[in-house]
C-alpha cells in the first residue's frame, strides 16, 4: 500500500498528518510512504527527516494525490489557489483519512462519494476504549486545554501561583473552568501546575471525581434531567436547566481572575453560559478564554480569532489552538492515524472490515455512497443501508 501525506493548505494550519517517527513505523510494516515536499515544515519536520525515516519526498502535488492508495490529512480537502478542488486530485477508488468536518460540511462528503473516495473522518472515531489511541478529538483537545491556560496566564496582569516574597504576599489566581471534558480537564491540570486555585463546572455529574482528583473544586448544580447522551457526551439541556446553570455559575465567574470555557454539545451550537451581565460583574484585569469560539462561543460577545477588551476584561476567542503547538499536536495526531491505519490494514495492505464498529462508524463515504446517517440527513438524502 502506498500512503501519502499531504501538505496542509488551510491558512494558519501548521500541523502535519504524519511525523517521521510514524513514517518509519509504517515503512517497517511494509508500506510505502510518500510525503509532499514541505509538508512538515511548519511543524519543524524537514523533508530530510522524512527521507531518513524511509519516505519518498514528492514535489509534484498532483502526482502524490493521484497515485497513493491512502491519503492522510489534517484538515478537509479544499479549493486550491489554482482553482482546483483537492477532492478532484484524489484518485477514484482511493482512501482519505482526516478531520473532514462531516456535520459542518456535508456537501464535501457528497463530493467525496461522487468521486468514489472511501473517506474516514477522525471526528467520528467512536469513544470506546478499544479506539482510545485513535481518538484524535481527545488528543487535540488536550493540546487546546493546555494552551488555553498559557494564553490566559500570558494575558493576565496577575501571577497564577501564590508568592511569599520580601515584597509581600501574593494570593494565587482564581481560575474557573466551565466544561470538564478532555480540554477542560487538561486546562484544570495545567492551571493547577501553575499554582492557581481552580474551580470547575460541567453538566455531566460523572466528571466530579475527575475534577476533584486534579485538585480542583467541583461546582455542583442540581439539574433535574438527564444530561448525558450516547458515547458519554453531553446532551442539550432544557431552558430551565440553562437558567439554573447560569444562576449558579454567575457568582463563580464574578470572583474569578480567569474563566476558561470549553462546553460543547456535538453537532449543536455551543451553549451560551457566560452572559454579558456576568462579564460586566468581573474585576478589571480578568481574562476569559472561550475555547468554544469556533462553535458559536460559550460567552456573550466572543469573536472567533480575536482578543477583545471591554471594561478591562480581556476576552480571547482562539481558533485552531492545536496548530499553535504543531510539534506535539502533530506527534499525537500521527499516533492516532498510525493506529487507525494499522486497524484498517493487514500485512501492509488495506483491508476494510465494515462489520467492525470503528471502521463502520468512522467511514463517511464508500462505494459512491454517503454512508453516515447524520450526514445523509443533513444532505436530505434517504438513509442507505450498507
Ligand atoms: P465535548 O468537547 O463535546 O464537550 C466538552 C465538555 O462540555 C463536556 O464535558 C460536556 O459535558 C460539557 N458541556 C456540554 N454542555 C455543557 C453545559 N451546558 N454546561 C457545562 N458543561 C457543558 O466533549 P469531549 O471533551 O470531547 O468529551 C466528553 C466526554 O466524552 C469525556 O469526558 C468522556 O466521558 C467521553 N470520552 C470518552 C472517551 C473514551 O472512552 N475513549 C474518549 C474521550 C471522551
Amino acid at each position: 500500500m502506498k500512503i501519502g501525506v499531504a501538505k496542509e493548505i488551510e491558512v494558519g494550519e501548521r500541523r502535519v498528518a504524519l511525523i517521521p517517527d510514524a513514517v518509519s513505523r509504517l515503512v517497517k510494516q511494509g508500506c510505502e510512504v510518500w510525503v509532499e515536499a514541505g509538508a512538515g515544515e511548519a511543524a519543524f519536520f524537514s523533508d530530510a527527516a522524512y527521507e531518513a525515516a524511509g519516505a519518498t519526498v514528492v514535489a509534484d502535488t498532483a502526482k502524490l494525490w493521484n497515485e497513493v492508495d491512502l491519503l492522510l490529512k489534517v484538515k478537509p480537502p479544499q479549493q486550491r489557489e489554482d482553482g482546483q478542488h483537492e477532492v478532484n486530485l484524489l484518485r477514484e477508488g482511493s482512501v482519505l483519512v482526516g478531520f473532514l468536518d462531516p456535520l459542518g460540511n456535508p456537501a464535501l462528503i457528497q463530493q467525496l462519494a461522487d468521486r468514489n473516495v472511501t473517506a474516514f473522518s477522525m471526528e467520528l472515531i467512536p469513544r470506546i476504549s478499544r479506539a482510545q489511541s485513535m481518538d484524535a478529538l481527545s488528543s487535540q483537545a488536550s493540546v487546546s486545554g493546555y494552551k488555553a491556560v498559557l494564553l490566559a496566564a500570558a494575558a493576565s496582569p496577575k501571577f497564577f501561583p501564590m508568592l511569599t516574597t520580601a515584597a509581600g504576599t501574593i494570593p494565587p489566581a482564581k481560575v474557573f473552568v466551565i466544561g470538564a471534558g478532555v480540554a477542560g480537564l487538561q486546562a484544570i491540570a495545567t492551571a493547577r501546575r501553575l499554582g492557581a486555585v481552580v474551580e470547575a463546572f460541567d453538566i455531566r455529574p460523572a466528571v466530579k471525581e475527575e475534577v476533584q482528583s486534579l485538585g480542583a473544586k467541583f461546582v455542583e448544580v442540581q439539574l433535574d434531567e438527564d444530561t448525558v447522551a450516547a458515547g458519554g457526551y453531553a446532551r442539550e439541556v432544557s431552558e430551565t436547566a440553562k437558567q439554573r446553570t447560569q444562576a449558579a455559575i454567575a457568582e463563580h465567574v464574578k470572583l474569578s481572575d480567569v474563566v476558561i470555557t470549553t462546553a460543547q454539545v456535538p453537532g449543536k451550537r455551543a451553549p451560551l453560559l457566560v452572559t454579558e451581565a456576568m462579564i460586566a460583574q468581573m474585576k478589571p484585569g480578568s481574562v476569559i478564554v472561550d475555547l468554544a469560539a469556533e462553535q458559536g462561543g460559550n460567552c456573550a460577545g466572543t469573536e472567533p480569532g480575536k482578543d477583545i477588551n471591554h471594561h478591562g476584561i480581556t476576552q480571547i476567542g482562539p481558533i485552531n489552538l492545536p496548530s499553535a503547538m504543531p510539534i506535539h499536536a502533530s506527534q499525537m495526531y500521527a499516533k492516532n492515524l498510525l493506529t487507525l491505519v494499522q486497524h484498517l490494514s493487514k500485512d501492509g495492505m488495506l483491508q476494510l472490515d465494515f462489520a467492525d464498529e470503528i471502521t463502520r462508524e468512522a467511514c463517511v463515504s464508500h462505494d459512491r455512497t454517503v454512508c453516515n446517517a447524520r450526514v445523509q440527513e443533513l444532505l436530505g438524502t434517504p438513509m442507505q443501508v450498507r
